[in-house]
């Protein structure tokens, strides 16, 4: 829509291309015409736009309307008061607010379909790791120059001063004082994010020193094992029925020096997700994406390619894909790697791009590199909208992008969500999935909390269950998942749909 001239403010001349697609000039007062013209362009945005394309049946629509009401009446008083407007702020200091929002409850009960972007060591909650894994026998704590170091041993090297953590906890002040540590070096909750995290770098700075406090005692096997199929349940007990999991297959260990490394970790993770699905049959599974962090040269990302080439070959339909992680802005641009990855026919790529607020530089021409070398999806493609010719193509391509609301908050691209440029996406019906990066990072779990911060405050208010439940529908179609297993992921999905449905109508009032 160009606007050509304006004459008073009750003439207006609009060249209007509508629902004909024959240009309209509209060149007098504001009568009812106007006002139809008005009405049709909202609607045709509406029909643009995210959702726009499904339709609801008769217990859909009793259930949008139970939703819309919750939504409507959060965002509109919020309009009169800012403060409360929870996608505005960071996560850290909204996240028990957002567990009170009657919209974020209905979420809660909604099947999502699939888990898509998640890194997996970094996807279980807190609560879990300190009083599930930090309380088990045989861990030692080691305090180097102020921070602490967690590591399983039958009997302690020598390298550090290691205590029996358990012996420690005897002393109840002891106890909760380093119980405070753990926390604090296994999250990034702080009551005042702005001043601890005042921008990217020192956010990430802060989020990579929690993955090298989990490093060495998440990799002990047991706690591994464990671990694996507890994400697997908080995933499920948030109505996920599959998820594909960024792993970089770290070396594990037992306490008879045993060590094992990528085909064998493999193997762990496979036997864990089958003894999940065998008590869970309503789970359909989970694929791995083989994710080493970015910041490598050409001779280790080659023998990362030789491991891969090695899982694939030994679990072709478990392993799907490969990805580089890590600080963008940080590590080697991907066409760094161009030539060693394109010839991977194989290969299929998940490559985290334009996870960047710095416009033409390096890590935004990620992207470009990301649809060149034949990307599935891509993970955040935060920067997407500046460059409108990669738009096009990836529509045309149907590339996915993989949205992380919390994540970009969290790590300091944007502040307040309703900045957040994938409004842009959801407005133009792009191929969009939400995910939730390393929801234990930050407190939350599952997909719900990102999917509420995408629909509250990324989305437009007039967003419905339509766009809900595109996001579900998403998940599974741009997955790695074959046609014949599809089917039984949606027969899954629908019957979960159903249940959602029957629940909104007889029990949820919210
Ligand atoms: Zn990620």
């Amino acid at each position: 829509m160009k606007m050509l001239q304006t004459k008073s403010s009750l003439t207006i001349i609009f060249s209007l291309q509508l629902i004909t697609g024959v240009p309209i000039i509209f060149d007098r007062g504001v009568d009812d015409y106007y006002w139809k013209l008005r009405a049709d362009l909202l609607q045709s945005e509406e029909s643009i736009a995210f959702g726009g394309d499904l339709h609801l049946d008769e217990n859909e629509i009793c259930a949008n309307h139970i939703l819309m009401c919750a939504k409507y009446k959060e965002i509109d008083e919020a309009f009169y008061n800012q403060r409360e407007f929870l996608p505005r702020a960071n996560f850290l200091t909204v996240q028990k607010k957002i567990e009170q929002s009657d919209v974020f409850k209905i979420i809660q009960k909604m099947p999502k379909g699939a888990l898509l972007h998640a890194h997996d060591v970094a996807t279980v909650s807190q609560e879990y790791v300190l009083w599930n894994v930090t309380y088990r026998p045989d861990l030692y704590v080691c305090d180097i120059e102020g921070k602490l170091k967690l590591q399983f041993f039958e009997t302690p090297d020598k390298y550090c001063n290691w205590n029996l953590l358990s012996k420690l906890r005897v002393n109840a002040s002891i106890e909760n004082e380093i119980n405070k540590r753990i926390l604090n070096q296994m999250s990034m909750i702080t009551d005042d994010p702005a001043r601890a995290y005042s921008d990217g770098d020192k956010a990430w700075e802060k989020f990579q020193s929690l993955f090298e406090f989990l490093a060495s005692f998440m990799r002990y096997k047991p706690v591994f094992e464990d671990y694996y199929y507890q994400l697997l349940k908080e995933s499920y007990d948030d109505k996920i029925i599959y998820a594909e999991l960024r792993t970089p297959l770290p070396t594990l260990y037992d306490l008879n020096g045993n060590k094992y490394k990528g085909l064998d970790v493999v193997t762990i993770i496979k036997d864990n997700v089958e003894r999940f699905i065998e008590d869970h049959p309503g789970f359909h599974g989970v694929k791995l994406i083989y994710s080493k962090n970015r910041r490598v040269n050409k001779q280790q990302l080659n023998k990362y390619l030789k491991i891969y080439k090695q899982i694939k070959q030994a679990y072709p339909s478990f392993v799907a894909g490969f990805d580089l992680v890590g600080h963008e802005d940080k590590g080697p641009a991907l066409k760094t790697f161009a030539e060693q990855l394109l010839p991977e026919t194989q290969m299929q790529g998940f490559f985290h791009a334009g996870e960047t607020d710095w416009y033409g530089l390096e890590t935004d021409e990620n992207l470009i590199d990301a649809v060149l070398l034949n990307a599935k999806r891509i993970g955040h493609g935060y920067a997407l909208p500046k460059h409108p010719k990669l738009m096009e193509i990836l529509k045309e391509r149907d590339i996915a992008i993989e949205l992380n609301p919390i994540s970009n908050q969290v790590l300091n691209l944007v502040s307040d969500l309703r900045n957040h440029p994938a409004s842009i996406l959801f407005a133009e019906n792009y191929p969009i999935v939400v995910s939730s990066d390393d929801p234990g990072l930050w407190g939350a779990k599952g997909l719900s909390y990102d999917f509420y911060e995408a629909f509250m405050g990324i989305m437009s208010r007039n967003s419905d269950l339509r766009a809900l439940k595109k996001l579900a529908l998403n998940s599974l179609l741009y997955s790695s998942i074959s046609d014949d297993e599809m089917v039984k992921a949606f027969r899954i999905f629908e019957k979960q749909w159903q249940e959602f449905l029957s629940e909104m109508d007889e029990k949820f009032q919210p």
